[in-house]
């Protein structure tokens, strides 16, 4: 697959299925992606709510159980999945983040020999785990993804992580820890992450990032501590981030400052190098 001008295409030019969501805001420039279950019977379900305004929700990219991709919003243009959400000082993701939904029924509960979900369908033990979400304390049922759909999956982040620079793939469930389970624990999000940063979850970053503005390097953490001398960087400045990092605040050191500078940058005005 591949990217043009936004919009989803296979690799002979064909575009992928999009059904245009009148749910969406203004053009952006994306920094993570989130990840997302329907809690749908059907992707095809799924995408009839999410184009329709009364939904007031969508998001750009629906993945169906048997692999199948649907786009609804182009990759440039704020979709409405995220909701209210926090994620490293960055508040209401939806204006940070590509929001991708996996066809999935989500928490399902024990009906006999069967499992049951909210909207009544029934499915066997071979198509649910039971586990304890991370943010949780009691195991539930889980629907489980299919490989089709978590193949297709990792291969689309790839693609957005490397076209949009995204500097990290999160669960709804992470930036919304109270109000949301999905992607939820039947989702591989250790191994998406490995694969397309070749990081584990709480492995230090130390990858190269570009300055995307004109932005203040200062001795600390916040706008609280001093400028540095160098500072302001200029936009196109290169750094290497040094592994420590306060909220949305990462230590750099200045690849191009020649000497040895180190200091402080607010994420929101760095992308990744890839
Ligand atoms: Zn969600």
């Amino acid at each position: 697959m591949k990217i043009i001008d936004h919009l989803l295409y296979h690799d002979d030019d064909t575009p992928y299925p999009y059904r245009s969501s009148p749910n969406r805001s203004g053009t952006f420039d994306p920094k993570f992606l989130i990840m997302h279950y329907t809690a749908g019977s059907s992707a095809q379900a799924s995408i009839n709510w999410l184009i329709n305004p009364r939904a007031k929700a969508s998001a750009h990219i629906v993945i169906g159980r048997d692999g199948s991709v649907t786009q609804l919003i182009p990759f440039n243009v704020v979709a409405w999945h995220a909701g209210a959400s926090t994620w490293q000082g960055y508040n209401g993701l939806n204006k940070y983040s590509i929001g991708i939904e996996l066809d999935n029924a989500g928490t399902l509960v024990r009906a006999g020999s069967q499992w049951r979900s909210w909207f009544g369908s029934t499915y066997s033990d071979e198509e649910v785990i039971e586990a304890i979400h991370k943010n949780e304390t009691v195991a539930r049922g889980w629907h489980l993804y299919t490989a089709e759909q978590l193949y297709i999956a990792l291969d689309l982040a790839s693609l957005l992580v490397e076209q949009y620079h995204l500097q990290d793939v999160l669960g709804h469930d992470d930036i919304a820890p109270r109000a949301k389970t999905d992607p939820g624990p039947a989702f591989p999000m250790d191994t998406f992450r490995a694969r397309l940063f070749g990081r584990q979850e709480n492995e230090q970053d130390t990858r190269n990032y570009v300055t995307t503005t004109m932005v203040n390097i200062r001795r600390g953490p916040s706008a609280e501590y001093a400028l540095l001398p160098q500072a302001p960087l200029s936009t196109g400045t290169r750094l290497e981030a040094t592994g420590n990092e306060s909220g949305a605040w990462k230590e750099m050191n200045v690849l191009d400052a020649g000497g040895n500078v180190q200091g402080w940058v607010h994420g929101r005005y760095i992308k990744l190098v890839s």
